[in-house]
């Protein structure tokens, strides 16, 4: 890693590249994961590179429906298993949720190298190797293990693409994505979108997990309420063009 100090500017954001570009290195991130994190890094600077008060109520909400879940699941891609993979492990730990490898460009040997990559920090167990489950989409995407997505009540999808985001919804799951880019395929077919870097957002799910951990599902319904995915986006959409007009 080169070093960059802790002071610079824009530490969090060079830190997510270097471990990004450590990640195809390692052979668990895709080349188009790098990308892909260009794109979200775009949004994200457009945004202000912070948790906006919409997406932080957004990321309360999903903590309470991924513990009212009876089958949550974490999906993981080559971005979130480079960026994120210890907080992956811990929210699937506090939520009771299943982890799952399930990648765009998959390969075997991707997918058995992020299960080994995520046991390294931690995980137990990690789905999706299996791959004995198949959605209605063409390309290998529609491959996901039948004990995992195929057959989960919530499932959690950072950086998901949109049409297989949307076979979820349209399966009958509670589908919460986090995505950078508040007009994205991903972002409007959502059940749920956390419109957050996938760094801050998983941290603000440990923490409203951990605080709602003893909660019944009362009370977990009531966090939850009512919600339209629409405003936590026009949200968003009405502060990057404050952004915008203010420069
Ligand atoms: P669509 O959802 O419209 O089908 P897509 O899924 O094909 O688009 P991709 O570039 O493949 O688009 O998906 C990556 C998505 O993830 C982008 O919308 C990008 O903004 C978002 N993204 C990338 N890096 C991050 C990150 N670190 N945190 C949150 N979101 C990110
Ligand atoms: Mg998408």
């Amino acid at each position: 890693m080169t070093g960059i100090p802790r002071t610079h500017p824009r530490y969090h954001s060079l830190i997510a590249r270097e471990n990004i570009v450590e990640g195809v290195n390692k052979g668990i991130t895709s080349m188009q994961g790098l990308v892909a994190q260009g794109r979200g890094e775009c949004f994200d600077y457009l945004l202000g590179e912070r948790t906006l008060p919409s997406a932080l109520l957004a990321e309360k909400i999903a903590s309470a429906l991924l513990l009212l879940a009876d089958r949550p699941v974490i999906s993981v891609n080559g971005n979130t298993s480079a960026l994120v993979p210890e907080k992956m492990v811990e929210l699937a730990s506090v939520t009771g949720a299943s982890l799952e490898v399930n990648l765009f460009h998959r390969t075997e040997e991707r997918v058995s190298r992020i299960i080994s990559h995520l046991k390294s920090f931690g995980a137990t167990c990690v789905l999706g190797a299996r791959g004995n489950g198949r959605l209605d989409l063409e390309h290998a995407r529609a491959i996901v293990d039948q004990e995992g997505i195929y057959s989960a009540d919530v499932v959690l999808v950072p950086l998901e693409d949109g049409d297989r985001c949307q076979k979820l919804v349209e399966m009958g799951k509670t589908v919460i994505a986090i995505d950078l880019n508040p007009f994205s395929r991903t972002s409007k077919t959502a059940t749920l979108t956390v419109v957050d870097n996938v760094s801050r957002a998983m941290a603000n799910l440990i923490h409203y997990s951990r605080e709602f951990e003893n909660c019944n599902h009362e009370e977990l319904g009531e966090i939850a309420g009512d919600f339209d995915n629409a405003t936590f986006l026009s949200d968003a959409v009405e502060e990057l063009m404050e952004n915008l007009k203010n420069q």
